[in-house]
């Protein structure tokens, strides 16, 4: 069957009154303590009977919640109506507030040697309406749970290459941002870098000003094509093209750009690696780095030493890189970057 998305369904629902019922509905599915369409008492109890029958609270039906040792980090296995599986993470952030990692895919199709998710192979697209309903999810779980806080934080850091699903990932973002509380600024797309699809967001009115993340790994093009099977021969300049022409059309405080930059031992985590990393972000211009050292997935390799993480991190700061170095959360729960394989102890 076609798949008809939350928002078609309730227009067609409503063909007398539609703008009016099918936003008093929509803006029903992000209300605090509601469960469920018979909760909104706003809508006369005919449509919300009708709405029970036919549209359906939300895409995903929870599998399992796993806790992190510190209590700071859940995640959780999701099913989609065909069954698809995928994972969705809550962290606790610095601010006291929570970040919610999204799935963009059901795998992946990128095959990053070092993730779990490349692993996999692409099984299909996430819908908008599932990936809004991750953080429905999540934000029903804070409120019945004795968690204090709000999700402040979204990033597309989950499960899936989101620029690979550029239209349900635009439409997911105008939803959460149009619905919600939490501000473009504060909501991070990490992609691989699909030039084309870069290109055409900087150019789409309707592309919402989120931040964005570039998966850069290497800024040498043999060990990047090593670990980003992705990458071609002339990615990096390209990539550095089109650095320049975002900050010209985008540059400033809220677009600021991040390259991400997996740290693999013996692997991208040399003084020339570095180096090379350092004349990239400088080219770049107003770029910064943030460092992930690597955790743990079945592939064949290993984090440095937290004293070679100091010392990759020394050495741009030494040429003039801002670097911020991300924290593995949840990696006791194989919740950590990378780590997302949809699999659960319940399930083997
Ligand atoms: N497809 C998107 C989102 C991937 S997940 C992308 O490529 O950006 C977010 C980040 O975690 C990416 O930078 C990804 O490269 C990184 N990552 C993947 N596997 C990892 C691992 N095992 N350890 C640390 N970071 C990892």
């Amino acid at each position: 069957m076609a798949y008809v998305s939350r928002a078609e369904r309730l227009k067609t629902l409503f063909p007398n009154e539609p703008a009016f019922r099918s936003k008093q509905a929509e803006e029903a599915l992000f209300a605090a303590r509601t469960r469920g369409w018979e909760d909104v008492r706003a809508l006369p109890k005919a449509v919300r009977e009708r709405l029970a029958r036919e549209v359906p609270w939300t895409s995903l039906r929870e599998v399992a919640v796993v806790e992190s040792a510190h209590k700071d980090t859940f995640k959780a296995l999701v099913e989609a109506e065909d069954g698809a599986r995928v994972e969705t993470v809550l962290m606790r952030n610095a601010r006291g507030g929570w970040t919610v990692c999204l799935s963009s895919q059901v795998g992946c199709a990128m095959r990053c040697a070092f993730c779990a998710t490349g692993r996999l192979g692409l099984a299909r697209s996430l819908s908008a309406d599932e990936m809004v309903d991750q953080v429905r999810f999540w934000q029903a779980f804070l409120l019945s749970s004795s968690h204090p806080g709000r999700i402040s934080n979204l990033v597309f850091m989950g499960m899936g290459e989101p620029l690979a699903n550029y239209e349900n990932v635009k439409s997911a973002l105008n939803t959460i941002v149009a619905h919600t509380d939490i501000g473009p600024t504060h909501i991070t797309v990490s992609t691989v870098g699909i030039l084309p699809r870069l290109e055409q967001l900087l150019v789409d009115k309707d592309w919402p000003s989120v931040r964005l993340a570039i998966s850069l790994h290497s800024a040498n093009p043999k060990t990047r094509k090593d670990i980003v099977p992705t990458s071609y021969g002339d990615f990096l300049p390209k990539l550095l093209d089109w650095t320049r022409k975002y900050l010209v059309a985008l540059g400033n405080r809220r677009h600021h750009l991040t390259f991400e930059y997996v740290l693999l031992c013996g692997v991208n985590d040399t003084d020339e690696q570095a180096d090379a990393l350092a004349t990239f972000a400088n080219a770049a211009g107003h770029a910064r780095v943030n460092v992930v050292p690597y955790n743990a997935t079945d592939g064949a390799f290993a984090r440095p030493a937290d004293a070679g993480v100091r010392g990759f991190v020394a050495r741009l700061e030494g040429r003039g890189v801002t670097v911020t170095v991300r924290r593995a959360m949840g990696d006791d729960i194989a919740a950590a970057c990378g780590q997302l394989a949809a699999s659960h102890p319940t399930d083997r």
